[in-house]
């Protein structure tokens, strides 16, 4: 089949597009799935998702689209925002930083001078902006964490209690940065229930789609597009998409913003999912896992999605800001028409 060129950009073709890039990465089998956390083991390598979400709510899909699994480290990104919203920008740069590491997601650092950890995207960071989420209590803290995440993906949601367990029991590395943390007083006495609700916000489980919902929420200043919801003050968007931009894709976020050039954020449960501002976001799920962390197939399919409409950010070769008008030719609503077999939608007739 030839690919689509950017040029005849239609509902179709782009499904089309994404029909040839399932079929062409599907057999690639490179990576490991991550076992760190025993309950993640148990992940089928073969599953395999794609789903765009445009800012207008179009959806097109391929693959195990519909596929539950827990959003682990892209929560960050929402918990974030959720901080934000709570405490403000300056209150939360004295508590984290905005930095790249450039080290592993779990590596127990924080920064020398100000001992902030050093971004929110690692974990260190995230399990500092997690004790800082507002509330009475640690039913009212995870309840308004569940409520945020409702809003940005438009139905309701639970966690997985087995993956919060397992990560709960084993999270060894985790409860060191926390007290590492607590002894320079950057996080309060509260060290376990943040720990407990940190491991809480990793095991919300999501499929692919509503991921793709998630970032197109992000993409459409904080208004998910599907239901119209402000699931975040407008004003912090740019905060979520800078971070993710220099620190989502763990130690390869350099090579990847090189490469792709789009705000983005993996965990190691499999999904990547990114947001081409004011446009779209996509958010592919594949299990195996490469040495930093990414998975294998997501990788790959963003790289070409990117590549081939050029979306990287500082790509002048195409006039992305027309990308959604183009492809709203045939929508496709959330609740609409899809076949719900894992084929993708399989019902665009242009
Ligand atoms: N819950 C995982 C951890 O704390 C998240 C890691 C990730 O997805 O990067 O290790």
């Amino acid at each position: 089949m030839t690919l689509t060129s950017a040029g005849s950009l239609t509902g179709q073709s782009f499904q089309a597009f994404l029909e040839e890039l399932h079929r062409k990465y599907q057999p690639l089998t490179d990576g490991a799935i991550a076992n760190y956390i025993p309950e993640l083991a148990k992940a089928d390598p073969d599953c395999f998702g794609i789903c765009v979400v445009t800012k207008d709510g179009h959806v097109y899909e391929v693959g195990n689209t519909q596929t539950l699994f827990t959003i682990q480290s892209i929560s960050k990104v929402f918990v974030y925002g959720m901080a934000l919203q709570d405490h403000g920008r300056d209150y939360l740069l004295t508590r984290v930083g905005v930095e790249p590491t450039g080290d592993a997601f779990n590596a127990i650092i924080l920064d020398e001078q100000s001992k902030r950890p050093y971004n929110p995207m690692v974990n260190a960071g995230a399990i500092a902006v997690t004790s800082l989420i507002k509330g009475t209590g640690p039913t009212e803290r995870l309840n308004r964490m569940l409520d945020m995440f409702r809003d940005f993906i438009g139905h309701d949601i639970f966690v997985d209690v087995s993956v919060f367990m397992s990560e709960r029991t084993t999270g060894h590395r985790n409860r060191a940065m926390a007290h590492l943390m607590r002894n320079f007083g950057m996080i309060d006495d509260r060290i376990d229930e943040a720990l407990d609700l940190y491991f809480q916000q990793c095991s919300v489980t999501v499929d692919c789609r509503d991921l793709a919902v998630m970032a197109a929420t992000i993409a459409n200043h904080g208004i998910n597009p599907i239901t119209h919801t402000q699931a975040l003050d407008s004003g912090y968007i740019r905060d979520l998409l800078s971070v993710m931009y220099t620190c989502g894709m763990y130690n390869f976020a350099g090579q990847w913003s090189h490469e792709v050039g789009l705000p983005a954020k993996s965990g190691v449960s499999g999904g990547i999912m990114v947001v081409v501002p004011n446009q779209f976001g996509l958010a592919v799920f594949s299990p195996p896992l490469d040495a930093r962390g990414n998975s294998v197939r997501g990788i790959e399919v963003c790289k070409e999605i990117s590549n081939h409409y050029g979306l990287h950010l500082f790509d002048s070769s195409m006039n992305c800001t027309r990308f959604v008008q183009q492809l709203g030719t045939k929508p496709h609503g959330i609740d609409g028409n899809s076949n719900g077999d894992g084929k993708g939608i399989g019902t665009l007739s242009d």
